[in-house]
């Protein structure tokens, strides 16, 4: 936390001072401790999933089992995602951020073809399946990744005792990656201080001041949708405490603000998910890897808002029809977003498409986008975390008595 606030003021500082200063600054100091942590982070990303996804089928012991917690998670994916982007367009009918100031609507550009690349939620589905795992895991794609996995965790318990030597080998794998991000963890101050110094520094008061209402209806929805949606769902589903929640989760929401990235934040955010809130290591490590990837209501929350606020700038009514399959498409949208800084404004453009609103107001929130990344990531890995906690409690009933550390006493033998 000192290290966060610590990163805001200098940041803020930097903003008011002339551009070469935080030029300089950002080039030798800040910038270079940021993007150390990052990659160490980053480093660790591919090699957890890989290992702890095996442990968790592993630990879940039966396909069916799988089965009903994928079913389960999806559902609550999809619900919240849905609920999130209602809420946004809600709020942001209310505060109506597009009538507040006067904003071009002339020459303005964006690029947004690499929305198209992910646009077909069929083919998304179809490329799970990777032809080549290894080259899945060099290139860090995450739901190939989780299948190709999961698939080795089923072989695994078909074969019990003749998988032995793989069992002990990805076992010892994931302690050892868990020791690593340990490590890591220590320098997460220096880290965030350094990263979130250098997103506010660079942003400049006067882009803040002119989206500030934009900027207001996105914190307050993702405000309101972290209380009232997880919070509700953590107390009524979960059984848990939401104060408990949020005090003993927000460890990884704060690293998931100042990295930007549900992906680099997963090893944080299932380390804390299973030491800190109890959830079994076959569920988290299960649940969070596919909602970091799959699961973003920050993201959409963001898109809900930001299409109504490009639709007040450009004098656009959006009919109930439209509304709907803005729902839709950013549903879908969130589904296609991989978990790295700055995409959801990439696939915003998909959903601006969908109802025929131009592409190039995405040039308006552009300059303010950094911020609002930073915080709706946090909620994006919150929601994978109150997931996580919602499963375990339905699913308490179910799951198997052997957990992970039984298999020592199996190797023992
Ligand atoms: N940065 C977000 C995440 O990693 C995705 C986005 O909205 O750009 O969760």
């Amino acid at each position: 936390m000192i290290g966060l606030l610590l990163g805001v003021a200098v940041g803020l500082a930097l903003a008011g001072l002339p551009g070469n200063i935080y030029d300089m600054a950002n080039t030798y100091v800040l910038s270079p401790v940021g993007t150390v942590f990052l990659n160490l982070i980053k480093m660790l990303v591919v090699p957890i999933v890989f290992f702890s996804i095996i442990l968790g089928v592993m630990g879940l012991g039966d396909p069916k089992e799988l089965g009903r917690v994928g079913t389960k998670s999806l559902l609550f994916f999809l619900t919240t995602t849905a609920l999130a982007i209602v809420l946004a367009m809600g709020v942001a009918y209310v505060i109506q951020p597009g009538e507040r100031g006067d904003f071009p609507t002339t020459g303005l550009e964006f690029d947004a073809s690499g929305s198209e690349e992910s646009s077909n939620i069929v083919q998304t589905f179809v490329n799970m399946i990777p032809t080549n795992p290894v080259q899945a895991l060099a290139e860090g794609n995450m739901l190939q990744i989780i299948v190709f996995a999961a698939l080795i965790g089923f072989a695994m318990i078909a074969l019990g005792e003749k998988a032995r030597t793989w069992r002990r080998f990805v076992k010892q794998g994931d302690r050892i990656m868990m020791y690593l991000i340990h490590l890591v963890m220590k320098l997460a101050p220096y880290g965030a201080f350094a990263l979130i110094a250098s997103a506010i520094g660079g942003i400049g008061l006067e882009a803040v001041q002119a989206m500030a209402w934009y900027m207001i209806a996105v914190v307050l929805t993702l405000a309101l949708h972290s209380v009232i949606v997880y919070g509700g769902a953590v107390a009524l589903l979960g059984k848990m405490n939401p104060v408990f929640f949020f005090k003993n989760f927000y460890e990884a929401m704060t690293f998931a603000f100042s990295t930007s990235s549900s992906n680099a934040t997963l090893p944080v955010s299932m380390e804390v998910a299973q030491t800190k809130l109890g959830v079994p290591r076959s569920i988290s490590s299960f649940v969070q890897p596919l909602g970091a990837t799959v699961n973003m209501d920050g993201t959409a929350i963001m898109q809900g808002v930001a299409t109504i606020f490009i639709a007040q700038v450009f004098n656009a009514d959006l009919t109930m029809t439209e509304l709907l399959t803005v729902v839709i498409t950013a549903v879908l949208a969130s589904i296609g977003t991989a978990g790295v800084p700055g995409v959801g404004l990439v696939m915003l453009a998909l959903v601006l498409q969908s109802v025929n609103l131009p592409v190039e107001g995405i040039a308006l929130i552009i300059g303010v986008d950094r911020i609002l990344d930073m915080l709706r990531t946090s909620v994006n890995i919150t929601g994978d975390a109150a997931c996580a906690v919602v499963v375990s409690k339905l699913e308490e009933k179910h799951l198997p008595a052997v957990d992970e550390d039984s298999w020592d006493e199996v190797d023992a033998k």
